[in-house]
């Protein structure tokens, strides 16, 4: 009982085992590769966003750059139009005052002209300078000023502007000129041919006024035409009508040049330079401005991408740890599973198995209750699994059989005793009674013959149970060996026949000449000696005994018949048993012990045939005997 249910704990677990061991490693695969999947995915997406962000940031990085460069252009044109549009507007303002010069050159009085000149300062951002220009032209040379220009200096610039970085020339188409302190005795080149036929243009460029000195000028084209017209009616633009207002000055740098004038009049030039030292200076400024701020710009791109790059790594890092810890936690979570599984299963298995061999358990105690007193099994059988119903009915069967076997060994026990009791009996009352007094030898020689007798009696009987322990043990042996089967039926009724004649009996042989079958001879002679001396012996006067070998169905026949007293039907399921005689008038006789049909029916079975009786009280009976025979040929 220990070993099955260790045995099937242990099978049933190696199974669980190897099961749990499957489902965990195909639940881990696939857990696994999904995780790699997923992590694939994630690792891709986190790749995508930082590709994204970089590039991003790589165009914002463009982009401000951009705006910076343009900003700091935008700026720089901002100087450059600072200083034009500073110079533009002193040209202005001395175009103003030259044409008003030569207006008023030859009025003789003051008069309102300083207040003119006043307005005009309201109106101009330099025009304040006008004020004193006119009180002193006014007042020196009323009338009488040739057609030069002359401006003094002194009074037209302030105190600020007489900074020699700045230089004014005023070119006359008709020759006069004049030109600043500031200017010493250079000129600024000098080109009338680029304005064509416009009457008001400017224009702004760099010259350079000496070797290495670069300076910013702005040259304006003015009308004088009225006053000169009047003045001088042989002044080379002269025309006869009277001239248009003067045109009022461009209101900004940039747009469409004027249309050229259908009536050009005389010009003046009027150009105002300045050094480009503090505008270079500024846009250094703004350039240097631009290089820290796309400096900065580059560190902070960098910066930021030294960031995104951090934060990937902290991402696929993380990633990577919560991969290892999902697959960590899933291999402790399947191996925690497998082994609560595992000892649930061993644990329900073993009660399973303990419950299951119960049974087996209570049948075992009961086997073990079996005795030689009892045979019995003391187990309720309602309570038995079917599984278990067979084994114990053929159990009960086994113990029945037991129970038999030692009631026929008891009897046998029994039987040979008392078998034994009477030859010996005999034998010993027989010499008892030789002993008693001295006889003749006649008498000892017949007395000497009935101790003869008995002890023949017993060899037989002794001989018998031998016999039938040899069949029991299965060590009595066949050897078989061609035999014909009619000779020996011949030879034995030759041996009975004088007995069967002394009985008044007569006997009949019915064979063939030869019925070759392959068997042992011995055993066949003793199987057919045993049936004739018993038709012989349980027959009635005058009757007859038939002895008949023939061949049936491919079997040998041997049939004793007789005509005797027969075998009643409940006698004759017995008469193969042991010690069993249908006559009990015959028992423990010392001759007719019962054991002899056991035998024929022992030597029978052992040569593979099969004997029946078949009998009709006060008819006679008949014992037929079935051998298998083949066609072998027979040796005698
Ligand atoms: P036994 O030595 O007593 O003859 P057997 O075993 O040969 O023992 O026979 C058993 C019993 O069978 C006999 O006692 C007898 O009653 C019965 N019997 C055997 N042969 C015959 C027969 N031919 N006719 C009638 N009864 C027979």
């Amino acid at each position: 009982m220990r070993s099955i249910r260790l045995s099937l704990l242990i099978y049933w677990l190696v199974l669980l085992g190897l099961a749990l061991g499957a489902v965990s490693l195909l639940v881990y695969n696939i857990t696994l590769q999904t995780l790699l999947a997923r992590k694939e995915y994630a690792r891709g997406l986190l790749l995508a966003k930082n590709d994204n962000a970089r590039r991003l940031l790589e165009q914002w990085q463009k982009t401000r750059g951009d705006f910076l460069e343009a900003r700091c252009r935008e700026r720089e044109q901002e100087e450059h139009d600072r200083l034009d549009e500073t110079l533009l507007s002193e040209a202005r303002t001395l175009a103003t005052l030259v044409r008003y010069q030569f207006q008023f050159n030859h009025i003789p009085y003051v008069g309102p002209y300083p207040l003119l000149g006043l307005l005009t300062a309201g109106l101009s951002p330099n025009g304040y300078v006008l004020v004193p220009v006119w009180v002193a032209e006014s007042v020196e040379s009323p009338l009488n000023a040739p057609f030069q220009i002359q401006l003094q200096e002194e009074n037209l610039l302030t105190s600020e502007e007489e900074d020699t970085s700045y230089y004014y020339q005023i070119n006359s188409s008709w020759g006069p000129s004049w030109r600043s302190r500031s200017l010493g005795d250079r000129w600024l080149p000098f080109n009338p041919g680029r304005f064509a036929d416009k009457v008001l243009d400017w224009e702004a460029d760099d010259v350079e006024l000496e070797r290495g000195l670069v300076v910013r000028r702005v040259v304006l084209k003015a009308p004088v035409a009225r006053i000169i017209y009047l003045r001088r009616p042989n002044s080379p633009d002269r025309r006869p009508e009277r001239p248009p207002p003067p045109r009022p000055p461009r209101p900004d740098f940039v747009g469409p040049p004027s249309p050229p004038r259908e009536r050009p009049r005389p010009p003046i030039y009027i150009q105002c330079a300045a050094d480009t030292t503090e505008r270079e200076i500024a846009i250094t400024k703004l350039r240097l401005e631009l290089d820290e701020d796309l400096k900065k710009l580059r560190a902070d791109v960098k910066e930021e991408l030294a960031r995104l790059d951090a934060e990937l790594d902290d991402e696929l890092n993380r990633l990577e740890a919560e991969s290892g810890a999902t697959l960590a936690s899933l291999r402790n979570h399947l191996l925690l599973i497998s082994l609560i599984t595992f000892a649930a299963a061993g644990a329900g298995v073993f009660g399973l198995v303990h419950l299951g061999l119960a049974p087996l358990r209570r049948l075992s105690v009961a086997v073990s209750r079996v005795s030689t007193k009892d045979f019995r099994l003391p187990f309720e059988e309602r309570r038995l699994p079917v599984e278990l119903r067979p084994i114990v009915d053929r159990l009960n069967e086994t113990l029945d059989q037991l129970k038999r076997a030692f009631a026929r060994e008891k009897q046998a026990a029994a039987d040979i005793s008392h078998e034994l009791r009477t030859p010996l009996t005999a034998l010993l009352t027989t010499i008892e009674v030789g002993l008693r007094k001295s006889r003749t030898p006649e008498e000892y020689r017949e007395l000497l013959e009935e101790c003869r007798a008995s002890g023949q009696q017993m060899s037989q009987l002794v001989e018998h149970l031998l016999t039938l322990a040899r069949l029991d043990a299965g060590v009595a042996q066949v050897r078989p060996r061609p035999v014909d089967a009619a000779e020996v039926a011949r030879q034995c009724a030759a041996v009975v026949r004088p007995l069967a004649e002394a009985r008044g009996l007569s006997l009949q042989l019915k064979c063939p000449d030869v019925a070759a079958l392959t068997t042992d001879p011995d055993k066949l002679r003793e199987v057919m000696n045993n049936l004739l001396h018993n038709a012989i012996e349980y027959n009635r006067p005058d009757g007859s005994v038939e002895l008949t070998v023939e061949r049936r169905n491919g079997h040998l026949c041997l049939e004793v018949r007789d005509t005797g007293i027969g075998i009643a039907p409940e006698a004759r399921e017995h008469i193969f048993e042991r010690f069993y005689r249908a006559d009990p008038s015959r028992q423990a006789d010392g001759l007719h012990a019962g054991l002899g049909l056991a035998i024929v029916k022992g030597y029978v079975e052992l040569m593979g045939g099969t004997i029946a009786v078949e009998s009709e009280p006060g008819q006679g009976s008949t014992f037929r005997i079935l051998l298998p025979a083949g066609d072998d040929k027979v040796t005698r």
